[in-house]
Protein backbone atom coordinates (compact mmCIF):
# COMPACT_ATOMS: atom_id res chain seq x y z
CA UNK A 1 0.00 0.00 0.00
CA UNK A 2 0.94 3.71 -0.38
CA UNK A 3 1.20 4.60 2.88
CA UNK A 4 3.36 8.08 3.35
CA UNK A 5 6.96 8.35 3.44
CA UNK A 6 9.70 10.50 4.77
CA UNK A 7 10.40 14.14 3.25
CA UNK A 8 12.84 13.12 0.77
CA UNK A 9 13.31 15.74 -1.77
CA UNK A 10 11.89 19.19 -1.66
CA UNK A 11 9.27 18.83 -4.61
CA UNK A 12 7.91 21.75 -6.87
CA UNK A 13 5.61 20.20 -9.85
CA UNK A 14 5.23 22.83 -12.50
CA UNK A 15 4.20 20.29 -14.60
CA UNK A 16 1.43 19.38 -12.63
CA UNK A 17 0.18 22.50 -11.78
CA UNK A 18 1.27 24.63 -15.09
CA UNK A 19 -0.29 22.29 -17.37
CA UNK A 20 -3.35 20.14 -16.40
CA UNK A 21 -5.32 18.19 -19.03
CA UNK A 22 -1.69 16.69 -20.03
CA UNK A 23 -1.23 13.93 -17.80
CA UNK A 24 -3.28 11.77 -15.53
CA UNK A 25 -2.70 11.40 -11.84
CA UNK A 26 -1.53 7.97 -11.31
CA UNK A 27 -0.08 5.77 -8.12
CA UNK A 28 2.99 3.17 -8.75
CA UNK A 29 2.09 -0.27 -8.34
CA UNK A 30 3.95 -1.39 -4.61
CA UNK A 31 6.66 -3.87 -5.21
CA UNK A 32 6.42 -6.76 -3.22
CA UNK A 33 9.86 -7.41 -1.51
CA UNK A 34 11.80 -4.12 -2.45
CA UNK A 35 15.81 -4.26 -2.10
CA UNK A 36 18.17 -1.46 -3.00
CA UNK A 37 20.28 -2.58 -5.81
CA UNK A 38 21.87 0.90 -6.75
CA UNK A 39 21.90 4.52 -5.20
CA UNK A 40 23.85 7.37 -7.06
CA UNK A 41 24.47 9.33 -3.80
CA UNK A 42 26.61 11.78 -6.00
CA UNK A 43 23.54 13.12 -8.07
CA UNK A 44 20.97 12.28 -5.18
CA UNK A 45 23.31 15.26 -3.07
CA UNK A 46 22.73 17.05 -6.65
CA UNK A 47 18.96 16.42 -6.25
CA UNK A 48 19.27 18.39 -2.16
CA UNK A 49 18.40 14.95 -0.96
CA UNK A 50 20.52 12.43 1.55
CA UNK A 51 21.70 9.22 0.64
CA UNK A 52 21.28 8.04 3.49
CA UNK A 53 18.18 8.40 4.10
CA UNK A 54 17.62 6.98 0.36
CA UNK A 55 19.35 4.09 1.09
CA UNK A 56 17.33 3.68 4.48
CA UNK A 57 14.22 0.83 4.49
CA UNK A 58 11.56 3.93 4.32
CA UNK A 59 13.37 5.64 1.07
CA UNK A 60 14.00 2.17 -0.42
CA UNK A 61 10.16 1.91 -0.23
CA UNK A 62 9.67 5.11 -1.89
CA UNK A 63 12.20 4.19 -4.25
CA UNK A 64 10.35 1.13 -5.66
CA UNK A 65 6.56 3.27 -5.51
CA UNK A 66 5.39 1.60 -2.30
CA UNK A 67 5.06 5.15 -0.38
CA UNK A 68 4.64 8.24 -2.24
CA UNK A 69 7.38 10.71 -0.80
CA UNK A 70 5.99 14.09 0.74
CA UNK A 71 5.41 16.89 -2.08
CA UNK A 72 5.71 14.03 -4.82
CA UNK A 73 2.26 14.16 -7.52
CA UNK A 74 3.04 11.46 -9.31
CA UNK A 75 1.54 11.28 -13.29
CA UNK A 76 1.88 9.07 -16.19
CA UNK A 77 2.46 11.76 -18.90
CA UNK A 78 0.70 11.62 -22.22
CA UNK A 79 2.43 11.74 -25.68
CA UNK A 80 2.21 10.20 -28.87
CA UNK A 81 4.92 9.56 -31.27
CA UNK A 82 6.62 8.26 -34.79
CA UNK A 83 7.60 5.15 -34.31
CA UNK A 84 10.15 3.20 -37.09
CA UNK A 85 8.65 5.67 -39.18
CA UNK A 86 4.26 5.23 -38.50
CA UNK A 87 2.62 7.59 -36.43
CA UNK A 88 1.30 6.14 -32.87
CA UNK A 89 -1.27 9.12 -31.43
CA UNK A 90 -1.11 7.26 -28.62
CA UNK A 91 1.71 6.37 -26.62
CA UNK A 92 1.96 7.86 -23.56
CA UNK A 93 3.88 6.54 -19.82
CA UNK A 94 3.24 2.64 -19.89
CA UNK A 95 5.34 1.78 -17.55
CA UNK A 96 6.80 5.10 -15.88
CA UNK A 97 5.90 7.76 -13.48
CA UNK A 98 6.58 11.41 -13.08
CA UNK A 99 7.04 11.64 -9.32
CA UNK A 100 8.09 15.28 -9.82
CA UNK A 101 10.25 18.03 -9.95
CA UNK A 102 12.64 19.52 -7.40
CA UNK A 103 15.79 22.44 -7.87
CA UNK A 104 19.26 21.06 -7.53
CA UNK A 105 22.26 22.53 -5.93
CA UNK A 106 23.11 24.51 -9.58
CA UNK A 107 19.43 26.08 -9.71
CA UNK A 108 18.32 23.67 -12.29
CA UNK A 109 14.86 21.83 -12.30
CA UNK A 110 15.25 18.69 -12.32
CA UNK A 111 12.33 15.71 -13.17
CA UNK A 112 12.22 12.78 -10.71
CA UNK A 113 10.50 9.69 -12.20
CA UNK A 114 9.69 6.12 -11.84
CA UNK A 115 10.81 3.11 -15.00
CA UNK A 116 9.01 0.10 -14.24
CA UNK A 117 6.22 1.04 -11.62
CA UNK A 118 3.72 -0.70 -12.83
CA UNK A 119 0.56 -0.61 -15.16
CA UNK A 120 -1.22 2.99 -15.91
CA UNK A 121 -3.83 4.03 -18.58
CA UNK A 122 -1.35 4.27 -21.15
CA UNK A 123 -0.01 0.59 -20.77
CA UNK A 124 -1.98 -0.81 -23.73
CA UNK A 125 -0.91 -4.57 -23.46
CA UNK A 126 2.16 -4.20 -21.65
CA UNK A 127 2.69 -5.15 -17.93
CA UNK A 128 3.65 -1.69 -16.66
CA UNK A 129 6.68 -3.52 -15.54
CA UNK A 130 10.81 -3.15 -16.06
CA UNK A 131 13.18 -6.49 -15.75
CA UNK A 132 16.51 -5.62 -13.69
CA UNK A 133 18.73 -6.19 -16.51
CA UNK A 134 17.30 -2.90 -18.48
CA UNK A 135 17.33 -1.20 -15.15
CA UNK A 136 21.43 -1.40 -14.60
CA UNK A 137 21.86 -0.91 -18.14
CA UNK A 138 20.09 2.36 -18.33
CA UNK A 139 21.82 3.32 -15.78
CA UNK A 140 25.17 1.99 -16.46
CA UNK A 141 24.92 3.52 -20.11
CA UNK A 142 23.66 6.73 -19.21
CA UNK A 143 25.81 7.72 -16.43
CA UNK A 144 28.73 6.32 -18.73
CA UNK A 145 27.62 8.95 -21.06
CA UNK A 146 27.36 11.56 -18.83
CA UNK A 147 30.88 10.97 -17.64
CA UNK A 148 31.82 11.50 -21.15
CA UNK A 149 30.14 14.73 -21.00
CA UNK A 150 26.83 14.39 -23.57
CA UNK A 151 23.41 16.05 -22.08
CA UNK A 152 21.74 12.61 -20.87
CA UNK A 153 19.23 11.60 -18.35
CA UNK A 154 20.79 10.62 -15.17
CA UNK A 155 20.07 7.34 -13.45
CA UNK A 156 19.11 7.86 -9.55
CA UNK A 157 18.63 3.96 -8.40
CA UNK A 158 17.57 0.78 -8.96
CA UNK A 159 15.70 -1.30 -6.39
CA UNK A 160 14.55 -4.69 -6.97
CA UNK A 161 10.78 -5.28 -6.84
CA UNK A 162 10.86 -9.01 -5.64
CA UNK A 163 8.58 -9.45 -8.24
CA UNK A 164 9.18 -11.67 -11.31
CA UNK A 165 8.45 -10.01 -14.94
CA UNK A 166 7.37 -11.91 -17.68
CA UNK A 167 9.37 -11.96 -20.51
CA UNK A 168 10.75 -14.43 -23.37
CA UNK A 169 11.60 -16.20 -19.28
CA UNK A 170 10.98 -14.89 -16.11
CA UNK A 171 13.05 -12.20 -15.06
CA UNK A 172 13.42 -10.36 -11.99
CA UNK A 173 11.56 -6.63 -11.59
CA UNK A 174 13.57 -3.40 -11.28
CA UNK A 175 12.44 -0.19 -10.40
CA UNK A 176 14.91 2.86 -12.24
CA UNK A 177 14.68 6.11 -10.79
CA UNK A 178 15.77 8.72 -13.68
CA UNK A 179 16.48 12.17 -13.15
CA UNK A 180 15.94 14.76 -16.52
CA UNK A 181 15.93 18.02 -17.49
CA UNK A 182 12.43 17.01 -18.38
CA UNK A 183 10.57 14.69 -20.05
CA UNK A 184 8.87 16.53 -22.62
CA UNK A 185 9.78 14.74 -25.99
CA UNK A 186 8.94 15.47 -29.30
CA UNK A 187 5.89 12.99 -29.65
CA UNK A 188 4.57 15.45 -26.13
CA UNK A 189 4.10 17.96 -28.87
CA UNK A 190 2.44 15.25 -31.31
CA UNK A 191 -0.16 14.28 -29.06
CA UNK A 192 -1.17 17.71 -28.29
CA UNK A 193 -1.38 18.92 -31.78
CA UNK A 194 -2.78 15.53 -33.23
CA UNK A 195 -5.69 15.66 -30.53
CA UNK A 196 -6.37 18.93 -29.68
CA UNK A 197 -5.82 21.82 -31.21
CA UNK A 198 -3.37 24.70 -31.43
CA UNK A 199 -3.83 26.51 -28.12
CA UNK A 200 -2.70 23.35 -26.25
CA UNK A 201 0.40 23.16 -28.18
CA UNK A 202 0.71 26.26 -27.11
CA UNK A 203 0.53 25.80 -24.01
CA UNK A 204 3.00 23.58 -24.06
CA UNK A 205 5.11 25.66 -26.00
CA UNK A 206 5.02 28.21 -23.93
CA UNK A 207 5.77 25.91 -20.51
CA UNK A 208 8.78 24.77 -22.87
CA UNK A 209 10.09 28.08 -23.92
CA UNK A 210 9.92 28.86 -19.79
CA UNK A 211 11.81 25.98 -18.43
CA UNK A 212 14.38 25.32 -20.92
CA UNK A 213 14.22 28.35 -23.02
CA UNK A 214 13.97 31.16 -21.06
CA UNK A 215 15.91 33.44 -23.76
CA UNK A 216 13.15 33.19 -26.53
CA UNK A 217 10.43 34.56 -23.84
CA UNK A 218 11.02 38.29 -25.37
CA UNK A 219 11.31 36.65 -28.82
CA UNK A 220 8.80 38.13 -31.73
CA UNK A 221 8.63 34.73 -33.29
CA UNK A 222 9.27 32.43 -30.43
CA UNK A 223 7.99 28.99 -31.59
CA UNK A 224 9.92 29.17 -34.70
CA UNK A 225 12.77 30.05 -32.53
CA UNK A 226 11.57 27.06 -30.22
CA UNK A 227 12.10 25.09 -33.24
CA UNK A 228 15.54 26.49 -34.00
CA UNK A 229 16.95 26.44 -30.36
CA UNK A 230 15.16 22.43 -30.47
CA UNK A 231 17.39 21.54 -33.23
CA UNK A 232 20.95 22.91 -31.99
CA UNK A 233 20.42 21.27 -29.42
CA UNK A 234 19.73 18.42 -31.48
CA UNK A 235 22.73 18.98 -33.86
CA UNK A 236 25.03 19.27 -31.08
CA UNK A 237 23.68 16.05 -29.43
CA UNK A 238 23.89 13.98 -32.48
CA UNK A 239 27.39 14.98 -33.36
CA UNK A 240 28.59 14.41 -29.44
CA UNK A 241 27.00 10.87 -29.74
CA UNK A 242 28.81 10.46 -33.03
CA UNK A 243 32.31 11.66 -31.56
CA UNK A 244 31.75 8.62 -29.29
CA UNK A 245 30.51 5.91 -31.67
CA UNK A 246 27.36 6.11 -29.85
CA UNK A 247 24.10 4.10 -31.22
CA UNK A 248 20.78 5.49 -29.89
CA UNK A 249 19.12 2.48 -31.39
CA UNK A 250 15.39 3.89 -31.03
CA UNK A 251 15.59 7.08 -32.12
CA UNK A 252 11.78 7.37 -32.23
CA UNK A 253 10.27 11.24 -31.75
CA UNK A 254 8.69 9.74 -28.24
CA UNK A 255 12.46 9.02 -27.38
CA UNK A 256 13.60 12.78 -28.75
CA UNK A 257 13.39 15.40 -25.46
CA UNK A 258 12.67 18.60 -26.17
CA UNK A 259 15.63 19.80 -23.44
CA UNK A 260 18.65 18.03 -25.79
CA UNK A 261 19.16 15.61 -23.18
CA UNK A 262 19.31 11.62 -24.46
CA UNK A 263 16.73 9.61 -23.39
CA UNK A 264 15.39 5.96 -23.08
CA UNK A 265 18.72 3.54 -22.79
CA UNK A 266 17.04 0.65 -24.38
CA UNK A 267 18.38 -1.06 -27.41
CA UNK A 268 21.42 1.25 -27.76
CA UNK A 269 24.83 0.21 -27.67
CA UNK A 270 28.63 1.74 -28.59
CA UNK A 271 29.80 0.58 -32.18
CA UNK A 272 33.40 -1.01 -31.91
CA UNK A 273 35.10 -1.57 -35.31
CA UNK A 274 34.24 1.62 -37.16
CA UNK A 275 31.01 1.29 -39.62
CA UNK A 276 28.38 3.89 -40.22
CA UNK A 277 26.27 1.37 -41.01
CA UNK A 278 26.63 -0.44 -37.59
CA UNK A 279 23.27 -1.30 -35.97
CA UNK A 280 22.57 -3.76 -33.08
CA UNK A 281 18.91 -3.29 -31.80
CA UNK A 282 17.34 -6.53 -32.77
CA UNK A 283 13.86 -4.91 -34.20
CA UNK A 284 16.27 -2.34 -36.12
CA UNK A 285 15.77 -5.11 -39.60
CA UNK A 286 16.22 -1.81 -42.44
CA UNK A 287 19.12 -0.34 -40.39
CA UNK A 288 16.89 3.14 -39.88
CA UNK A 289 18.80 3.74 -37.04
CA UNK A 290 22.35 2.95 -37.47
CA UNK A 291 25.04 4.81 -36.24
CA UNK A 292 25.79 6.85 -39.56
CA UNK A 293 21.39 7.67 -40.02
CA UNK A 294 21.25 9.62 -36.66
CA UNK A 295 21.38 13.03 -37.83
CA UNK A 296 19.26 12.24 -41.05
CA UNK A 297 17.08 11.04 -38.54
CA UNK A 298 17.24 13.81 -35.90
CA UNK A 299 16.32 15.90 -39.37
CA UNK A 300 13.28 14.10 -39.80
CA UNK A 301 11.98 13.94 -36.11
CA UNK A 302 12.31 17.91 -36.09
CA UNK A 303 10.25 17.93 -39.31
CA UNK A 304 7.25 15.98 -37.13
CA UNK A 305 7.93 18.65 -34.68
CA UNK A 306 7.83 21.49 -37.02
CA UNK A 307 4.47 20.17 -38.16
CA UNK A 308 3.08 20.08 -34.42
CA UNK A 309 4.10 23.51 -34.19
CA UNK A 310 2.89 24.95 -38.03
CA UNK A 311 -0.25 26.86 -36.75
CA UNK A 312 1.83 28.70 -33.80
CA UNK A 313 4.55 29.33 -36.50
CA UNK A 314 1.93 31.25 -38.61
CA UNK A 315 -1.09 31.83 -39.00
CA UNK A 316 -0.64 30.93 -42.93
CA UNK A 317 0.10 27.54 -43.25
CA UNK A 318 1.93 28.10 -46.73
CA UNK A 319 4.23 30.74 -44.89
CA UNK A 320 4.67 28.68 -41.71
CA UNK A 321 5.64 26.11 -43.84
CA UNK A 322 8.04 27.92 -45.71
CA UNK A 323 9.51 28.76 -43.06
CA UNK A 324 9.56 25.39 -41.06
CA UNK A 325 11.32 24.16 -43.79
CA UNK A 326 13.78 26.75 -44.81
CA UNK A 327 15.18 26.26 -41.08
CA UNK A 328 15.04 21.97 -41.14
CA UNK A 329 17.04 22.65 -44.68
CA UNK A 330 19.71 24.22 -42.69
CA UNK A 331 19.98 21.29 -40.01
CA UNK A 332 22.39 19.40 -41.96
CA UNK A 333 24.94 22.40 -42.00
CA UNK A 334 24.20 22.77 -38.62
CA UNK A 335 25.30 19.08 -37.96
CA UNK A 336 28.53 19.49 -40.01
CA UNK A 337 29.28 22.50 -37.52
CA UNK A 338 29.19 20.39 -33.84
CA UNK A 339 30.70 17.81 -36.18
CA UNK A 340 33.82 19.58 -37.00
CA UNK A 341 34.25 20.81 -33.90
CA UNK A 342 34.15 17.06 -32.55
CA UNK A 343 36.62 15.96 -34.84
CA UNK A 344 39.12 18.82 -34.58
CA UNK A 345 39.06 17.82 -30.47
CA UNK A 346 39.57 14.29 -31.46
CA UNK A 347 42.41 14.93 -33.97
CA UNK A 348 43.79 17.92 -31.50
CA UNK A 349 43.04 20.18 -34.29
CA UNK A 350 42.93 24.03 -33.64
CA UNK A 351 40.59 25.75 -35.14
CA UNK A 352 42.67 27.67 -37.56
CA UNK A 353 42.65 25.49 -40.26
CA UNK A 354 40.17 25.83 -42.87
CA UNK A 355 36.79 23.96 -42.27
CA UNK A 356 36.57 21.82 -45.23
CA UNK A 357 40.23 20.31 -45.19
CA UNK A 358 40.02 19.46 -41.52
CA UNK A 359 36.30 17.76 -42.27
CA UNK A 360 38.69 16.03 -44.99
CA UNK A 361 41.12 14.72 -42.66
CA UNK A 362 38.98 13.58 -40.68
CA UNK A 363 36.72 11.67 -43.02
CA UNK A 364 39.64 10.22 -44.53
CA UNK A 365 40.43 8.73 -41.06
CA UNK A 366 37.32 7.26 -40.21
CA UNK A 367 38.18 5.52 -44.24
CA UNK A 368 41.34 4.01 -42.89
CA UNK A 369 39.37 3.20 -40.32
CA UNK A 370 36.72 1.61 -41.92
CA UNK A 371 38.72 -0.17 -44.67
CA UNK A 372 40.68 -1.77 -41.55
CA UNK A 373 37.83 -2.68 -39.45
CA UNK A 374 39.40 -1.19 -36.96
CA UNK A 375 38.41 -0.24 -33.66
CA UNK A 376 37.04 3.78 -33.37
CA UNK A 377 37.69 4.36 -30.07
CA UNK A 378 41.13 2.87 -29.68
CA UNK A 379 41.95 4.34 -32.91
CA UNK A 380 41.29 8.03 -31.98
CA UNK A 381 42.60 7.12 -28.36
CA UNK A 382 45.79 6.08 -30.43
CA UNK A 383 46.25 9.55 -32.09
CA UNK A 384 45.94 10.94 -28.47
CA UNK A 385 49.33 9.10 -27.43
CA UNK A 386 50.92 9.97 -30.24
CA UNK A 387 50.53 13.43 -29.96
CA UNK A 388 51.43 12.63 -26.34
CA UNK A 389 54.55 11.61 -27.22
CA UNK A 390 53.44 7.56 -27.43
CA UNK A 391 53.32 6.25 -31.19
CA UNK A 392 53.62 2.30 -30.77
CA UNK A 393 49.62 2.04 -29.59
CA UNK A 394 48.99 4.05 -33.09
CA UNK A 395 51.33 2.01 -34.88
CA UNK A 396 50.17 -1.40 -34.06
CA UNK A 397 46.61 -0.50 -34.94
CA UNK A 398 47.70 0.59 -38.41
CA UNK A 399 50.95 -1.43 -39.29
CA UNK A 400 51.58 -0.50 -42.56
CA UNK A 401 47.84 -0.66 -44.00
CA UNK A 402 47.85 1.59 -47.18
CA UNK A 403 47.40 5.19 -47.24
CA UNK A 404 48.26 5.26 -43.79
CA UNK A 405 51.94 6.62 -43.14
CA UNK A 406 50.52 9.33 -45.96
CA UNK A 407 47.35 10.60 -44.00
CA UNK A 408 49.74 10.57 -40.70
CA UNK A 409 51.80 13.18 -42.19
CA UNK A 410 49.19 15.15 -43.46
CA UNK A 411 47.76 15.26 -39.75
CA UNK A 412 50.92 16.18 -38.70
CA UNK A 413 51.88 18.73 -41.49
CA UNK A 414 48.39 20.09 -40.35
CA UNK A 415 49.08 20.46 -36.24
CA UNK A 416 53.45 20.15 -36.13
CA UNK A 417 52.85 21.56 -32.76
CA UNK A 418 49.95 21.10 -29.78
CA UNK A 419 50.52 23.57 -26.92
CA UNK A 420 49.02 22.10 -23.26
CA UNK A 421 45.95 22.96 -23.50
CA UNK A 422 45.31 21.51 -26.92
CA UNK A 423 46.88 18.79 -25.95
CA UNK A 424 44.07 18.10 -22.50
CA UNK A 425 41.29 18.95 -25.19
CA UNK A 426 42.18 16.27 -27.49
CA UNK A 427 42.41 13.85 -24.38
CA UNK A 428 38.67 15.02 -23.18
CA UNK A 429 37.72 14.34 -26.43
CA UNK A 430 39.02 11.15 -26.97
CA UNK A 431 37.76 8.29 -24.13
CA UNK A 432 40.18 5.74 -23.22
CA UNK A 433 37.24 3.82 -22.46
CA UNK A 434 33.53 3.51 -23.21
CA UNK A 435 30.84 0.94 -22.16
CA UNK A 436 31.95 -1.93 -24.37
CA UNK A 437 28.91 -4.45 -25.55
CA UNK A 438 30.29 -7.45 -23.90
CA UNK A 439 31.63 -5.88 -20.67
CA UNK A 440 28.08 -4.70 -20.25
CA UNK A 441 26.26 -8.00 -20.92
CA UNK A 442 29.11 -9.88 -18.60
CA UNK A 443 27.94 -6.94 -16.14
CA UNK A 444 24.19 -7.45 -16.21
CA UNK A 445 24.09 -11.42 -16.80
CA UNK A 446 26.48 -11.86 -13.17
CA UNK A 447 23.88 -9.36 -11.74
CA UNK A 448 20.53 -10.92 -13.04
CA UNK A 449 21.29 -14.96 -13.14
CA UNK A 450 23.13 -14.60 -9.97
CA UNK A 451 22.49 -11.46 -8.16
CA UNK A 452 26.43 -10.53 -7.99
CA UNK A 453 26.79 -7.30 -8.48
CA UNK A 454 30.64 -6.90 -8.85
CA UNK A 455 31.01 -6.94 -12.06
CA UNK A 456 28.67 -4.26 -12.57
CA UNK A 457 30.31 -2.01 -9.80
CA UNK A 458 33.62 -2.47 -11.41
CA UNK A 459 32.13 -2.01 -15.20
CA UNK A 460 30.13 1.52 -13.60
CA UNK A 461 33.70 2.35 -11.52
CA UNK A 462 35.93 2.80 -15.09
CA UNK A 463 33.40 3.98 -17.39
CA UNK A 464 32.82 6.81 -14.52
CA UNK A 465 36.01 8.15 -15.16
CA UNK A 466 36.72 7.33 -19.12
CA UNK A 467 39.33 9.85 -19.88
CA UNK A 468 42.44 8.18 -17.80
CA UNK A 469 44.23 5.52 -18.64
CA UNK A 470 45.01 3.37 -16.02
CA UNK A 471 47.19 0.23 -16.79
CA UNK A 472 45.11 -1.63 -14.27
CA UNK A 473 41.83 -1.85 -16.14
CA UNK A 474 43.58 -2.19 -19.98
CA UNK A 475 41.14 -5.31 -19.98
CA UNK A 476 37.72 -3.01 -20.06
CA UNK A 477 39.81 -1.01 -23.40
CA UNK A 478 39.69 -4.34 -25.10
CA UNK A 479 37.32 -5.02 -28.48
CA UNK A 480 35.09 -7.48 -28.20
CA UNK A 481 36.03 -11.06 -30.21
CA UNK A 482 34.89 -10.60 -34.00
CA UNK A 483 32.44 -13.39 -33.11
CA UNK A 484 30.85 -12.20 -30.19
CA UNK A 485 30.10 -8.47 -32.31
CA UNK A 486 29.25 -10.33 -34.98
CA UNK A 487 25.98 -11.50 -33.64
CA UNK A 488 25.73 -8.95 -31.07
CA UNK A 489 22.14 -8.10 -30.60
CA UNK A 490 20.33 -5.30 -28.27
CA UNK A 491 17.01 -5.29 -27.00
CA UNK A 492 14.04 -3.07 -26.15
CA UNK A 493 13.57 -3.13 -22.65
CA UNK A 494 10.33 -4.02 -22.17
P1 LIG B 1 9.96 2.67 -25.46
O1 LIG B 1 10.17 1.70 -26.56
O2 LIG B 1 10.56 2.20 -24.16
O3 LIG B 1 10.38 4.04 -25.81
O4 LIG B 1 8.40 2.70 -25.17
C1 LIG B 1 7.47 3.02 -26.16
C2 LIG B 1 6.08 3.05 -25.55
O5 LIG B 1 5.73 1.76 -25.04
C3 LIG B 1 5.91 3.99 -24.38
O6 LIG B 1 4.61 4.52 -24.44
C4 LIG B 1 6.07 3.11 -23.19
O7 LIG B 1 5.44 3.63 -22.04
C5 LIG B 1 5.40 1.83 -23.66
N1 LIG B 1 5.93 0.66 -22.98
C6 LIG B 1 7.15 0.12 -23.12
N2 LIG B 1 7.28 -0.96 -22.34
C7 LIG B 1 6.13 -1.11 -21.66
C8 LIG B 1 5.65 -2.05 -20.68
N3 LIG B 1 6.40 -3.05 -20.23
N4 LIG B 1 4.40 -1.87 -20.22
C9 LIG B 1 3.63 -0.87 -20.67
N5 LIG B 1 4.02 0.04 -21.58
C10 LIG B 1 5.25 -0.08 -22.07
MG1 LIG C 1 10.49 5.73 -24.81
Amino acid sequence: MNAPAPRLFAFDNTYVRDLENFYVRWKPTPASKPSLIRLNAGLARELGADPALLAAPEGVEALAGNRIPEGAEPIAQAYAGHQFGGFSPQLGDGRALLLGEVIDSHGRRRDIAFKGSGRTPFSRNGDGKCALGPALREYLVSEAMHALGIPTTRSLAVVATGDMVRRERALPGAVLTRVAASHVRVGTFEYFAAHQGPEQVRRLADYVIARHYPELAASAQPYLDLLAGIAERQAELIARWLGVGFIHGVMNTDNMTISGETIDYGPCAFMEAYDPATVFSSIDHNGRYAYGNQADIAQWNLARLAESLLALIDADTDRAVARATELLTAFPERVAVHWLAVMRGKLGLDDSGQAGEDSQLAEDFLALLQAGKLDFTNAFRALYDVAAGNPAPLQALFGDAAGFAAWRARWQARQPHRPDALLTAMQRANPWVIARNHRVEEALAAAVDRMDLAPFERLLAVLQNPYAARPGDIAYTEPAPAEVTACYQTFCGT
